[in-house]
């Protein structure tokens, strides 16, 4: 018996992850996710009245044709994190599946919102939730077991697929952060176990598998954070921090960081508003009892309005924008359509790093510009990334001395880097480590 890896996303791009695992004629999929920037050069798609068909042209959502013969043969969906490159095509791609979606809570919450947005699909397959450390038996002969995981965003897991002929492993994403600001390190003795039980194979990502070293700890960002926020004699100006949405620890950083600095903190934007919302209904974060979160435009404008009349000093806006991304409140406070003026000698830190895509310098090249122009002072990249790094990838490889290796998540250059990073720990191409394009399919074995 051999289990069969296919390769549907996210094997030739950063985005739009999807992996198709058949065991003796039953499949699982892990992640459906989708390409924000194929969607951003089409600047009037409404993805949420698009059908898939169209999006699959764009490149934006996987492709899942290999499975259109065997749509019944698919048993479950298991989505590792709620990052929209793991959960964005769930709207477009699930429902051709009589399938559950599984996932943590955190995910399974964002899954939710991404269905009732959806306009074209009524999405119906159920919602299972497990937690870190749970193993659920889908099929006579395929198990899910969640590993817990760290990452940049609540609740991720790396997902172990057991089946008669050993364990296969699926780390994307994942960072090695044993000093995590929300949640708890990766469960080490759990990957040991697994290595010595025996790991058939290991899917992984390889966005960062180019930088050198290991990936800092969320502890570092934070010391960058209140690094940049509280080291300064300069405490008269405007500061505005921009962030990921969805990064909860490093919002509550921020957050935290205000309230020391003496000034109330805002959470601005619609998407802050969501994420930072849902996590704390779920309790995956404690907010202070002075913070203001507001979302739509004209409760955000209406916000900023009152921080001119007060005075900037008194305030700490975290608010959307870090790429530059249109209509976002970074984006609308630099083309000085909102009431917020910069002045000369006014803080923007960006607790983000570019993400390396054309559009995305693009327009934070003009945002940047724009910002000083004015002539704000810019801090940028106050930021540790939430992907493993070479060492990193090395430690997974040697914990769990997996028999097959598949890097994904990322471009050729990406995913042939991991490829000699894995000739380095012994393996070769072909033999034992699978360079996947999108549609391709391998058979591995005991
Ligand atoms: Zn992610």
């Amino acid at each position: 018996m051999e289990v069969e890896v296919n390769a549907l996303g996210g094997y030739e791009e950063v985005g739009r992850n999807m992996t198709a695992v058949r065991v003796n004629g039953d499949v699982v999929i892990i992640d459906m996710g989708i390409r924000l920037d194929r969607i951003a050069i089409h600047e009037d798609a409404e993805i949420e009245k698009m059908h898939p068909i169209d999006l699959i042209k764009m490149e934006a959502i996987p492709n899942d044709a290999a499975l259109s013969q065997s749509r019944s043969s698919v048993k479950a969906i298991i989505c590792t994190h709620g990052h929209l490159d793991h959960i964005g095509a769930v709207p477009k791609l699930a429902h051709r599946y009589e399938a559950p979606i599984m996932s943590t809570p955190f995910t399974a919450e964002l899954i939710a919102q991404q269905i009732r947005v959806e306009k074209k699909f009524g999405v119906e397959n159920p919602l299972y939730t497990l937690e870190a450390g749970q193993i659920y038996q889908i099929t006579p002969d395929i198990a899910v077991e969640f590993v817990r995981a760290t990452h940049s965003i609540p609740d991720p897991i790396i997902a172990v697929l057991h089946t008669p002929v050993g364990a296969l492993v699926y780390a994307n994403d994942f960072k090695l952060d044993r000093t995590p600001v929300i949640g708890k390190p990766p469960d080490f003795t759990r990957m040991k176990s697994l290595g010595k039980e025996g790991v058939l194979a290991l899917i992984v990502e390889s966005t960062r598998v180019r930088e050198e070293g290991k990936t800092p700890s969320e502890r570092i960002a934070k010391d960058l954070v209140r690094d940049v926020l509280l080291g300064t004699e300069e405490n008269d100006k405007g500061v505005l921090v921009t962030t990921f949405s969805s990064h909860i620890a490093r919002v509550k950083t921020i957050f935290e960081a205000a309230e020391e600095m003496d000034r109330r903190p805002l959470i601005l934007g619609r998407s802050m508003e969501r994420y930072l919302g849902t996590a704390e209904r779920m309790g995956y974060v404690e907010l202070p009892n002075d913070i203001g979160i507001y979302g739509n435009k004209r409760s955000v404008d209406k916000m900023l309005r009152r921080v001119i009349e007060e005075g900037k000093e008194k305030y700490l806006p975290i608010i959307t924008g870090h790429q530059g991304e249109n209509e976002s409140t970074l984006t609308r406070i630099a083309g000085e359509q909102t009431p917020y003026q910069i002045t000369p000698g006014d803080k923007i830190v960006f607790s983000a790093e570019v993400i390396p895509t054309p559009i995305n310098a693009a327009n934070r090249y003009a945002l940047e510009t724009k910002l000083k122009m004015r002539g704000a002072r810019l801090y940028t990249n106050v930021h540790v990334s939430g992907h493993a790094a070479r060492e990193d990838h090395w430690e997974l490889i040697k914990i769990l001395k997996p028999s097959h290796i598949f890097p994904t998540h990322g471009d050729l250059t990406m995913t042939s880097s991991y490829v000699e990073l894995a000739e380095e720990a012994g393996y070769s191409l072909r033999d034992n480590i699978h360079l996947l394009r999108n549609g391709q399919n391998i058979s591995v074995g005991p």
